[in-house]
């Protein structure tokens, strides 16, 4: 069984709401918000997120008992959180982003813990795009990161298929790959690329909509997530300070995934330079020390992605200190 959104617009953010709870009969929805976001928010009960306990799944169903869906309103966060606990409490929830730094505005996944996990997507996504417009702009760069990785997790995807036999979709895989191509060369084809912001929501939430067709991250998390999510782990394990997004370092992930698919002969090789080039023009950080880091951390961080989670991708059984450092140099990211 797939489920999908329902209704997603992006033109009328908050007067659309009304209509939509209308139809889907929605009558007392609980708004969950961050403090910065609190003022796009609709005027319903409201909740922080930062003021929800996680750990207590009775604690999160007694915060809904009253109500009959959740909105989340906000970036990252707020959205997570709205999934999570609309999944504990069973009830629908609707996503209305204030900003596009990934695609968890539209996708089925949680990821307020690791592993991430898999949920209900919304039923319903609201834009408003002039709030977005609004929001900082290295979120909106960081959300393109997060696109562009769709190229080499399909890749990744293919490689698994045809390696490990895993179970493999064709039309989401082309789903997500178009998604990314069409946004990358928009920005390459144009000088000026002001409709920049709307093209990413749309595609942001089309990632988002592969993942639930396909019941899994797959189409749009590859080898380049694997390293974004090690570098992750690695700032929690050396308590760096540093504050660099997940899109930003899943842009410099899919540089090194595509140099590493380039050099198997799976990718061509205008298709890896447009990878960086997009990247560049969008101004997404292109190596290690544009995000923040010392190179032994980047090479530590390749060496153990394929250990992050059970995925195999083309850093296949892992990569040696002595490899990841001349993968690094060649792909030019250190
Ligand atoms: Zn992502």
């Amino acid at each position: 069984m797939i489920t999908i959104p329902r209704y997603i617009t992006i033109d009328n953010g908050i007067d659309a709401l009304y209509d939509i709870l209308l139809k889907l009969n929605l009558k007392n929805p609980l708004v969950i918000v961050g403090k910065k976001t609190k003022k796009y928010a609709p005027e319903f009960d409201y909740v922080y997120y930062s003021d929800i306990n996680l750990k207590d799944e009775k604690v999160i169903k007694d915060i809904t008992k009253e109500y009959d869906s959740i909105i989340g309103v906000g970036g990252g966060k707020s959205i997570d959180m709205a999934k999570y606990v609309a999944y504990c409490s069973k009830i629908p929830y609707i996503s209305m982003p204030t900003t596009a730094s990934n695609d968890g505005i539209a996708s089925p996944v949680v990821s307020l813990k690791q592993p991430s996990s898999m949920v209900d997507p919304p039923i319903a996504i609201i834009v408003d795009m002039s709030i977005i417009k609004k929001s900082p702009r290295k979120l909106l760069k960081a959300g393109f990161g997060d696109v562009i990785s769709n190229i080499t997790a399909v890749l990744d995807w293919k490689l698994a298929h045809r390696e490990i036999g895993e179970e493999y979709s064709e039309s989401s895989a082309i789903f997500s790959k178009t998604i990314a191509e069409e946004l990358m060369h928009y920005v390459l084809n144009n000088s000026s690329i002001k409709d920049f912001p709307e093209k990413l929501v749309k595609a942001l939430i089309g990632s988002g909509i592969t993942i639930s067709m396909a019941k899994s991250t797959r189409p749009a998390s590859g080898s380049e997530h694997l390293f974004s999510h090690a570098l992750d782990y690695l700032k929690m394990k050396y308590e760096l300070d540093i504050e660099s997004l997940h899109g930003e370092q899943c842009g410099v992930g899919s540089i090194i995934s595509s140099y590493l698919h380039h050099r198997e002969n799976s990718l061509d090789k205008e298709s890896m330079v447009n990878i960086r080039l997009s990247l560049k023009k969008v101004g997404v950080p292109t190596t290690g020390k544009e995000l923040g880091f010392e190179d032994d951390i980047l090479i530590e961080a390749l060496t153990l992605a394929h250990t992050i989670r059970n995925r195999y991708t083309i850093l296949r059984k892992g990569i040696s200190k002595e490899t990841s450092e001349s993968i690094l140099r060649e792909a030019g990211v250190i």
